[in-house]
């Protein structure tokens, strides 16, 4: 039976969506459309990118988690001119706390995982924080329908690092032959998949695929999978 690992932010459980709400709550209760001087939009839109920025010089080690968690909120207020690191700081807090409670799943998430369930070993591999991976997987019922779940942080161990999805053949019991990764991530899911030797599957978003290589396919929707695998 071959195995498939499944990343989670923004491949099953809808990340974009859900930290968007959450956002867009705490940005309207604290006032900050006046004290930013911008909507809610386009605050959105810069904090996006820099959160994206942030997450990929984690996954390079050159910042810890709670650098990042603050970072986000702090360059971006800084950035519509208001510089104050204890209310960046409260709000991160504020956002960690709640975000993993949301409950919005990729359009057909929980039909795939139900098809594949018993055809193939399902895991994930993600490289989000303990507390909150944990939150968002028991909330939305996912636990039950994976053997490994393997949270980067919880190992030291980061994707795309080949070492993580050494991990997973260990935990799993397998070969790097037997092992499909699907992400959204294009470095940390797609490349460090094919670098360890693993089929890729990636789950197109915003961004495009950057270059095409025999061991990668490329999805726009969860329900192409049941094509492919
Ligand atoms: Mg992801």
């Amino acid at each position: 039976m071959n195995h498939l690992f499944f990343d989670l932010d923004n491949t099953l459980w809808d990340f974009d969506k859900n930290s968007k709400v959450v956002l867009q709550k705490l940005f309207l209760d604290n006032g900050f459309e006046k004290k930013l001087g911008v909507d809610f939009k386009i605050f959105h839109d810069f904090y996006y990118k820099k959160n994206d920025e942030l997450w990929h010089l984690y996954y390079f080690d050159k910042i810890k988690k709670a650098e990042l968690r603050y970072r986000r909120f702090y360059d971006s207020f800084l950035n519509f001119g208001l510089d104050n690191l204890a209310l960046s700081k409260e709000i991160s807090e504020e956002y960690v706390r709640i975000s993993p409670y949301s409950k919005e799943l990729l359009p057909g998430c929980i039909e795939i995982l139900e098809h594949f369930n018993s055809t193939h070993h399902l895991h994930i591999i993600t490289n989000g924080f303990a507390e909150v991976q944990n939150i968002k997987i028991d909330n939305c019922g996912l636990r039950n329908y994976f053997k490994e779940i393997i949270i980067s942080e919880e190992h030291g161990l980061t994707k795309p690092h080949v070492d993580i999805f050494r991990l997973g053949e260990r935990l799993a019991k397998t070969t790097a032959d037997k092992c499909i990764m699907i992400g959204d991530n294009w470095v940390s899911d797609v490349e460090g998949a094919v670098g360890a030797g693993w089929k890729a599957v990636y789950f197109e978003g915003n961004k495009k695929a950057e270059y095409e290589h025999q061991n990668i396919s490329c999805i726009t929707s969860l329900y192409e999978l049941k094509a492919i695998i």
